[in-house]
């Protein structure tokens, strides 16, 4: 089922998410909803709190690891997902997001990354990438603690989105 995205300055985007504990009928039901919500507004990722749902839960489009263009998105549920620094080099991408309309920017990451999380199964699953796609790694997993990519971008450039925004409000 298609979930409306929370959109920022929405309180529920800055909240930490709870650990799932067991991978119930809700949990299945709430992955086929981020996914049903992810393929509609279209994107690379989500994560459960952009749906509304504190629970520690992203989707992940893994075909973003062979760094092809035309290769068709492949989505992957990443249950409690843990990131580790593989490499803490700083990395530069363009990023975006669906909870923050109107805003692309360069954000600074550590170069590559691991994720290690439990799948739909309860299964462990580990996956490892850099470029855009570590980006997205972190990006996502970011959102579970209350952050997003403006969290990482100049003050400057914040203001003005912040600016711009409570504009739009009005
Ligand atoms: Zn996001």
């Amino acid at each position: 089922m298609l979930r409306p995205v929370v959109q920022y300055p929405d309180p529920v985007l800055a909240k930490i998410c709870e650990p799932v504990a067991e991978i119930d009928d809700e949990v299945r039901s709430l992955a086929k909803d981020m996914l049903d919500t992810l393929v509609t507004v279209g994107g690379v990722g989500i994560a459960a709190p952009q749906i509304g749902v504190l629970k520690r839960m992203v989707i992940i489009d893994v075909s973003l690891e062979k760094e092809q263009d035309d290769l068709p998105q492949d989505f992957r549920v990443f249950i409690n997902p843990v990131i580790t620094v593989l490499d803490p080099k700083p990395h530069e991408e363009n990023e975006g997001c669906l909870s923050v309309p109107d805003l692309r920017a360069k954000v600074k990451r550590p170069r590559r990354v691991a994720l290690d999380a439990m799948d739909l199964e309860g299964k462990p699953v580990h996956i490892e990438g850099e470029g855009y796609y570590g980006a997205c790694m972190q990006h996502e997993t970011d959102h579970l603690d209350g952050k997003l990519f403006i969290d990482h971008i100049s003050f400057l450039k914040r203001s003005l989105y912040d600016k711009k925004m409570k504009k739009n409000r009005k």
